[in-house]
């Protein structure tokens, strides 16, 4: 069995207090968890706060976003290496508020993922269909495509030590979520993707669910045999709520 993931994605939430309240929440609560690795990917201003507050625990520290070049006149961008510099291990590439709002697509979301490898970071890629899409049949043939842009670009290998995270978009931050059979049923499609070409990358190959995934309903999700962990947005803004996604995730992988 592969350690479950816990990423929170806190998007553009928050404020100075309620960040550190949240992530001493966090360091507080995740003591206890052994078996279960976790991370909060806070927001660019927050980064120091995390850094400093997340010292010396387990929870690992990542980021939203990264700009496609390393550095220079990028006005308002943000590198992989200044992450890497305030302690950030993970982060989130092409999530679909990216992709939607800021024209992210498999081009520029290939070259930040080799951006964050290139500063030590672990992208976590987001892939998922819309609800338009789901309904009329293309969830494999679109999730297909987002992971087949991505290894045209830079390769297979570039999935060794990678973390993925389906995202349904039609049960992001919406409360509606994927049952356990649909979202096991594409996460098996993603690993066989990988697995045709490099068997190995996809049987370590980290998969998280993400789509309003709840203390609710997190270990059934998480009971799945491909689902590997999960990226929480709304419920990762309640420490009590991620802390028992992660316990969810802690008593599955006992
Ligand atoms: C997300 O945006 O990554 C996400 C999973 O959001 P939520 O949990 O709020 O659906």
């Amino acid at each position: 069995m592969r350690q479950p993931l816990i990423a929170g994605n806190w998007k553009m939430n928050g404020s100075k207090s309620s960040a550190e309240s949240l992530l001493n929440g966090v360091v507080s609560g995740a003591r206890g968890l052994s078996k279960t690795d976790v991370a909060v990917c806070v927001p660019y201003p927050y980064l120091y706060l995390g850094e400093s507050l997340l010292a010396g625990s387990s929870v690992r520290l990542g980021a939203q976003n990264l700009c496609t070049e390393a550095g220079g006149a990028f006005t308002g961008e943000v590198s992989g290496s200044m992450l890497a510099d305030f302690g950030c291990g993970y982060v989130i590439c092409g999530h679909s508020e990216r992709r939607e709002y800021y024209g992210e697509n498999e081009a520029s979301i290939a070259q930040k993922m080799v951006r964050a490898v290139e500063s030590g970071l672990t992208p976590i890629l987001c892939v998922g269909e819309t609800l338009q899409q789901r309904e009329a049949g293309e969830t494999e043939s679109v999730i297909g495509t987002q992971i087949d842009g991505i290894i045209e670009r830079i390769g297979i290998d570039a999935f060794d030590g990678i973390e993925i995270a389906y995202e349904p978009v039609w049960a992001i931050g919406t409360g509606m979520t994927a049952t356990p059979e649909q979202a096991q049923a594409v996460h098996a499609f993603i690993r066989g993707r990988i697995a045709a070409l490099k068997g190995p990358i996809a049987e370590k190959l980290r998969i998280l669910y993400g789509g309003s995934m709840k203390p609710g309903n997190a270990a059934e999700l998480l009971g799945q045999p491909d689902i590997d962990g999960g990226l929480i947005g709304g419920a990762s803004l309640s420490a009590d709520d991620f802390l028992a996604i992660c316990q969810a995730g802690e008593q599955l992988a006992a």
